[in-house]
């Protein structure tokens, strides 16, 4: 998506070899147009699947969620970090493990909102290691719905969670995948752009 890889160029940061700050547009501040075009973009994708709903982990992946959600004209639920005094039981829950942090964190959702009938996509801002994603399928499939597909807005290429998932078989489609961060610029897959 061309217009995403400019505005990574124009308004991310590249924090280190591995990291890139988008808060800009994506992970803090959000550009509701720009992200109707980017919900817009994988509701084209998913367009004729017989998706139903969309699941999505809060925060940063609630707004391209719910803009392809407001494309597919279905609903989206986000699993939450943590819970709450109305989200503690008839849950599902699934471990995520963040490198970045170091740690581990149970996400769930609310048996109320998914079941076996389902067909699900999985759409979150930004795919490094996987182990979001691979959080999320767990979720899925102990609904027992099934999972069409994830849509990412951003794939850094160069970690293993793309490789790791289209292994596994599942369609993983990214808006814009980086393919290096190194000595400050970025490299996106297929093209030399770099900021
Ligand atoms: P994963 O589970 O795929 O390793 O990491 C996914 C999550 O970690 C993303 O949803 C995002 O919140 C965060 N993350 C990982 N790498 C980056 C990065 O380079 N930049 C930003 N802004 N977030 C990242």
């Amino acid at each position: 998506m061309e217009s995403l890889k400019q505005k990574i160029l124009t308004e991310g940061k590249v924090l280190s070899d591995s990291v890139i700050k988008v808060d800009a547009f994506l992970n803090h501040q959000v550009d509701p147009g720009f992200m109707q075009l980017v919900g817009d973009e994988f509701a084209s994708k998913f367009a004729l699947t017989g998706v139903n709903k969309i699941i999505t982990l809060e925060s940063s992946g609630i707004t391209p969620a719910v803009m392809t959600g407001l494309g597919l004209g279905v609903p989206v639920v986000f699993a939450r970090k943590r819970k709450s005094l109305t989200l503690n039981h008839h849950l599902y829950s699934a471990e995520v493990y963040s490198y970045t942090k170091k740690e581990s964190n149970e996400i769930s959702v609310s048996k109320d909102y998914i079941d076996s009938d389902d067909v699900v996509l999985i759409i979150d801002d930004i795919l490094a290691n996987g182990q979001a994603a691979l959080g999320m399928i767990d979720l899925v499939e102990q609904t027992g719905a099934a999972l069409e597909g994830i849509g990412i807005v951003i794939e850094k290429g160069f970690q293993e969670g793309g490789e790791l998932l289209r292994r596994r078989g599942i369609r993983v489609e990214s808006l814009a995948t980086i393919a290096s961060l190194k000595n400050g610029q970025v490299t996106f897959q297929n093209g030399e752009e770099t900021i």
